[in-house]
């Protein structure tokens, strides 16, 4: 049973939040199905309760997608749609703060960190991709042909169906929009599986879209977990055309089995151990405050983030003990304290795993700079998932914790001697999603850059992202690339058309 129900609003703010299925336009009925805790990691606390969809709810979904897609939204014009699309987008702004609470609640995020960047690129990602697919070119070739007349071809972009849309939750609207702005801008409609850590956002921008009047079926939620839960039904699923996904390559993996029945596209964007290197011809003041950021940020839980850093040996001391006072001066706190710099990590269960790492990487042989274990935090925190920033060295290049994807605040610093030697240890790895590099040399900027296997280098900089650039990963790290006009690739069939003159 579906009811137009919105969901209670300010989430945090009393009263417990219900995250339903929103299907066909409608939200579920609180009354019906399987339900599991939502649990804030800040405080351990329950604060609300999610409807876990079943393999019927992910088949209601499926089909009001295909019959959008066949009915209103297929019809609409591209001007149409993508003026909806803004209007999305603005819906996001004008509801900014509830945004901003339930992201925050769910994942813990310091609120200094998701007003700046989680919910604004949540909008931005609507905005850019309607623009962006407003501008295509499309390529023409004119032909002989015997009679001398000639053909004209032409190529076209056209949707490639119901796409579903599977996410992390590291940073929960941020990558559901990045995915979900492009999927709508090119004609798709949706189903989305947000992660079961953090439902909020997603089932929020459902009200988003009704109020914009993005019509029904265009937009689908279903939440649940992974194995024999929503995500394995979706991408099951065999009325789905098309699947995106970002999570751990090992998801990756048991994803494009399920995309293999029925040879269904897929776009990957998965699992990192990124290198961050530190030339003696840096800047010194900015490779410090760069790694701060890429290690520390989101407590860790990001993508793109720094968990390998080498260092140029004269600089090596130096760098470390700075590393080190700065990430022992990091303010942990409640997150909707404006002065918080770091917030937990998004559960227990996954603090377990870094915690494991912290453990292994003593009995491995680390020296621990700083951190390794598990902060004091005053009492109405102290029920959360809170870690220390870790800092660690003295480890070879084959230790787990040097090897491993951690997620968590925490690195491995060690000295390096020269370019080529630096280049072949943070290329020695399964993964190629990013790699930083802090030099003032432009020479050796170019030279290195070219040769790290990495889908996004940054030189001096750290999680600089313009949106119409391609982004994804080599090696185990994804499939595919997203971003302006790349996107299209994944969201769009290209047909050609020839027209005899
Ligand atoms: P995860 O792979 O555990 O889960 C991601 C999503 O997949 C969740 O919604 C989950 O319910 C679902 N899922 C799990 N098993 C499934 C299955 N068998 N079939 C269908 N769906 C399934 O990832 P996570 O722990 O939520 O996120 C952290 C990971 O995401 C890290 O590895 C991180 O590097 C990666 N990540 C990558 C990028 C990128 O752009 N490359 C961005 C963010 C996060």
């Amino acid at each position: 049973m579906l009811e137009a129900v919105q969901q209670p609003r300010s989430p945090g703010s009393g009263g417990r939040r219900q995250s339903r299925q929103f299907i066909d336009g409608a939200y579920g009925d609180a009354a019906t199905g399987r339900t599991f805790d939502q649990v804030a990691p800040a405080t351990g606390q329950v604060v609300g309760q999610v409807q876990e969809a079943g393999r019927d709810d992910v088949d209601r979904a499926v089909t009001a997608a295909r019959q959008a897609l066949n009915g209103p939204w297929g019809k609409l014009t591209l001007e149409e749609r993508c003026q909806l699309l803004y209007k999305v987008a603005d819906g996001i702004t004008a509801r900014f703060d509830e945004f901003l609470a339930a992201e925050s609640e769910d994942t813990g995020k310091p609120y200094s960190l998701a007003r700046h960047i989680d919910i604004p690129r949540g909008a931005a990602n609507f905005k850019i991709f309607a623009d962006t697919v407003r501008n295509v070119a499309s390529k023409s070739f004119e032909m002989a042909t015997p009679d001398g007349a000639g053909a004209l071809n032409y190529a076209v972009h056209v949707p490639k169906g119901v796409v579903a849309v599977v996410c992390p939750w590291n940073l929960p609207l941020l990558l559901m929009t990045w995915k979900v702005g492009p999927a709508l801008a090119c004609g798709n409609t949706v189903v989305v599986k947000p992660s079961e850590e953090t439902p909020a956002t997603a089932t929020l921008l459902g009200e988003v879209m009704n109020e914009a009047g993005v019509p029904p079926g265009v937009y689908n939620v279903v939440h649940g977990f992974g194995p024999d839960s929503a995500g394995a039904f979706l991408t099951e699923h065999p009325d789905v055309d098309a699947i995106t996904f970002t999570g751990e390559t090992g998801t990756g993996e048991a994803i494009m089995r399920a995309a293999a029945t029925g040879v269904r596209d897929v776009s990957f964007e998965l699992g990192g151990k990124n290198p961050g290197i530190v030339f003696s011809d840096c800047d010194l003041d900015k490779a410090i405050e760069g790694t701060m950021r890429s290690v520390f940020a989101n407590c860790g839980q990001v993508c793109l983030g720094t968990e390998r850093v080498f260092v140029h040996r004269p600089l090596f001391d130096e760098f470390v003990e700075r590393l080190k006072v700065g990430a022992e001066a990091l303010t942990l706190g409640h997150p909707t304290d404006e002065a918080t710099q770091l917030g937990p990590l998004v559960s227990e269960v996954h603090r377990s795993k870094v915690r494991s790492y912290y453990d292994l990487a003593g009995q491995e042989g680390a020296t621990v700079v700083t951190g390794g274990g598990i902060p004091q935090m005053p009492s109405d925190l102290a029920g959360g998932s809170w870690i220390q920033p870790t800092i660690w060295t003295g480890l070879p290049d084959d230790a787990r914790v040097v090897r491993e994807e951690i997620f968590g605040p925490c690195c491995h610093v060690s000295p390096f001697d020269d370019e080529d030697e630096v280049i072949a240890r943070a290329n020695d790895t399964n993964y190629g999603l990013a790699a930083a590099l802090w030099t003032e040399n432009v020479s050796r900027a170019h030279r290195v850059a070219r040769q790290l296997d990495a889908g996004i280098t940054w030189v001096n900089s750290w999680f600089l992202r313009d949106l119409r650039t391609p982004f994804g990963g080599m090696k185990q790290s994804g499939i595919g690339r997203e971003g302006g006009e790349y996107s299209l690739e994944f969201y769009t069939e290209t047909k050609n058309i020839c027209i005899k003159l």
